[in-house]
């Protein structure tokens, strides 16, 4: 039996997640629960895997978490309640889990990741920000605690199951798909206009808000080159990135001898948590085939890097190196946050991320501390930079 911890447990990945640990009743229990301020879907959980620690966003909605859970019958004890950071790290930490499935979103996910390594949890992951900020010191102390990261975003587990086809010395390059998002075909002149509604419409897949403005920015496969950088030990320039509509392909890895293995799959994100949680073995799923004859016809073009400049600035900040990543990934959750609550316009995302990444001092990737001050620092920047800049639409 595998006892889990999930961090974000009422986001996307989170309730995918609990979908999977209850196919399999016998091999998976999850023992830890940590959500944000969606207390009645929390409540439902608590209620449904009685988990024996359970985090929420703030004292106040602890305490309404018990309330509500109370008022529903349902019994508390065996179950500790905590709340905010402090109790992110300690469902990270609690000594009853094996693993930790790290599905908060955006950098509020890094500090508890890092402590789960910390505390020698083998780790999923699915808060690609994680390695985004982080990616040298989450990878060394992986290395030097003998933890696994297994990738639950889909490109990266797709590529963690094509590498087992050959060896890392092997590899030519690492060919990422990206579906391409809403606006894939939206002329350029049209793009200051797109609203957060046309944004969040995203064409395949089903994700939280802040990973679905990330796409149709593709910010989100700019993020996932550095995640695949560190997570592989694979340079930037061997990293390719391929639009692929359909995204029926999550991803290819090309050998030294010309050879392509793909992964082919669902678009549902249980494929990959299972993966993950089951490794190294698979176990049949309770999902249907993929029928291969109704697909038709799968695309690849080359990405427009002039019209989706976030890909470009992300590839910038990974050969800057240090913190430049942190401090990209800080000021893009802002410029999204901002244009969800329609204070800038879509195209204003990249040109805070540029403007803060150019006057980024740098600083050491190798300590929590430095990273987490370029955060900040970032943060504060973009939202100095963004001020007065409300949207301006026909
Ligand atoms: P969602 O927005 O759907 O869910 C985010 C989860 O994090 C929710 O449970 C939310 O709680 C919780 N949360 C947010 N802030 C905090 C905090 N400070 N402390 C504790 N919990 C918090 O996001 P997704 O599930 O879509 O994405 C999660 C991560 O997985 C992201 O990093 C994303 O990039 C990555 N990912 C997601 C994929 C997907 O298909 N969705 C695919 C690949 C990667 P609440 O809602 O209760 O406030």
């Amino acid at each position: 039996m595998k006892s889990i911890s999930i961090l974000g447990s009422t986001g996307s990945i989170g309730t995918n997640a609990l979908r999977v640990i209850d196919a399999f009743p016998d091999a998976f229990c999850a023992v830890g629960l940590a959500g944000g301020r969606n207390i009645a879907d929390l409540a439902s959980q608590v209620q449904a895997v009685r988990p024996v620690i359970v985090s929420c966003w703030d004292r106040e909605s602890a305490d309404d978490l018990q309330a509500l859970l109370r008022s529903r019958g349902h019994d508390t004890e065996g179950t500790r309640f905590v709340h905010g950071r402090e109790g992110n790290i300690e469902v990270a930490c609690h000594p009853a889990a094996d693993m930790v499935l790290s599905a908060i979103s955006g950098a509020a996910g890094l500090v508890p990741t890092h402590s789960a390594l910390e505390a020698g949890k083998s780790i999923a992951l699915a808060n690609k920000e994680t390695l985004v900020m982080a990616g040298r010191l989450m990878m060394d102390r992986a290395r030097q605690k003998g933890v696994e990261i297994l990738p639950v975003d889909s490109e990266h587990n797709a590529i963690h199951q094509c590498l087992r086809g050959g060896r890392r010395r092997e590899v030519r390059r690492l060919i990422l798909t990206a579906s391409g998002g809403p606006f894939l075909k939206t002329p350029r002149d049209q793009m200051p206009s797109v609203t957060p509604g046309q944004a969040l419409n995203h064409p395949t897949w089903n994700m939280g808000r802040k990973i679905t403005i990330d796409s149709a920015t593709l910010m989100n496969k700019g993020l996932e080159v550095i995640e695949a950088s560190w997570l592989f030990g694979v340079p930037p320039e061997e990293i390719e990135v391929t639009v692929h509509p359909q995204s029926i392909v999550h991803s290819m890895v090309e050998f030294v001898d010309g050879s392509i293995l793909a992964h082919l799959g669902l678009t549902d994100m249980r494929l990959a948590i299972q993966y993950a949680l089951s490794y190294p073995e698979r176990w049949n799923s309770p999902l249907p085939s993929l029928d291969i004859s109704k697909l038709g016809r799968l695309e690849f073009e080359k990405p427009d890097r002039e019209k989706f400049r976030c890909l470009n600035l992300a590839y910038a900040a990974l050969a800057q190196g240090g913190t430049a990543p942190a401090a990209l990934n800080a000021a893009n959750e802002v410029a999204v946050d901002l244009f969800l609550n329609d204070a800038i316009g879509f195209h204003r995302i990249p040109e805070v991320i540029e403007s803060v990444l150019a006057s980024h001092a740098g600083g050491r990737d190798d300590s929590l501390e430095s990273i987490l001050e370029a955060d900040a620092w970032g943060r504060r920047e973009a939202q100095r930079l963004s001020r007065g800049a409300r949207p301006k639409r026909d």
